[in-house]
């Protein structure tokens, strides 16, 4: 059986989304191969991801900076006539670097999985709730969620969720259009899917 170190940076990385046992237990071998100061850079960064990184209380991402909200959040000039609700801080990554969207943002952290009931406790969907009750000039909810079991799973729930608000404040949902492809995540679109995503959300 393995050394005690190898089995725990086995488990540990065994949290990182779409990693099995298989390929964390590559990360660890490919770690015992680095020098010692790449090691204590790689651990001293992981350290400071704690102190330098924090989390917006409006819109759920991640930011480096101490403060309470991201600069999208903090920024006059955005439409805050839109909100569009992405699974994961890398779909925004890409859309905000793509410089295709003007409005406000807000992350799940993940998706409703029909297999793991208990997932939906992780979600920030009593948040949006709140986001969505508290922020009157919002008109137009954007989902921006995967063509998957999981990403219509969520919809529903999310439709559901906000039905009472939508009739009583008029407010529209749509959904991007399907330029992007089954299992095409928003992570990887370029600039051209999504713009058509985003012309064509209905
Ligand atoms: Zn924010």
């Amino acid at each position: 059986m393995s050394d005690p170190i190898i089995s725990k940076l086995t488990e540990l990385f065994q949290r990182f989304p779409g990693i099995g046992p298989r390929q964390a237990r590559r990360f660890v071998y490919a770690l015992a191969d680095q020098n010692p100061k790449y090691l204590k850079e790689l651990a001293s960064s992981i350290l400071k991801i704690n102190e330098e990184i924090s989390r917006c209380r409006r819109c759920f991402r991640i930011f480096s900076g101490k403060a309470k909200y991201c600069a999208v959040c903090e920024n006059p000039s955005r439409d805050e006539s839109k909100l569009l609700v992405l699974e994961k801080d890398a779909d925004l990554e890409n859309i905000e670097k793509n410089g295709i969207y003007d409005g406000g943002y807000f992350i799940l952290g993940g998706l409703l999985s029909p297999l793991k009931p208990e997932k939906k406790d992780k979600l920030n969907l009593k948040e949006l709730k709140s986001r969505i009750n508290e922020t009157n000039s919002i008109k137009e909810i954007v989902l921006a969620l995967s063509a998957t079991t999981e990403g219509d799973m969520t919809r529903h729930f999310i439709e559901e969720m906000l039905s009472e608000t939508i009739k009583n404040r008029g407010l529209k949902i749509t959904n991007l259009g399907r330029g992007l492809s089954t299992g095409t995540e928003l992570e990887y679109s370029d600039r051209d899917t999504l713009r058509h995503a985003f012309e064509n959300r209905k």
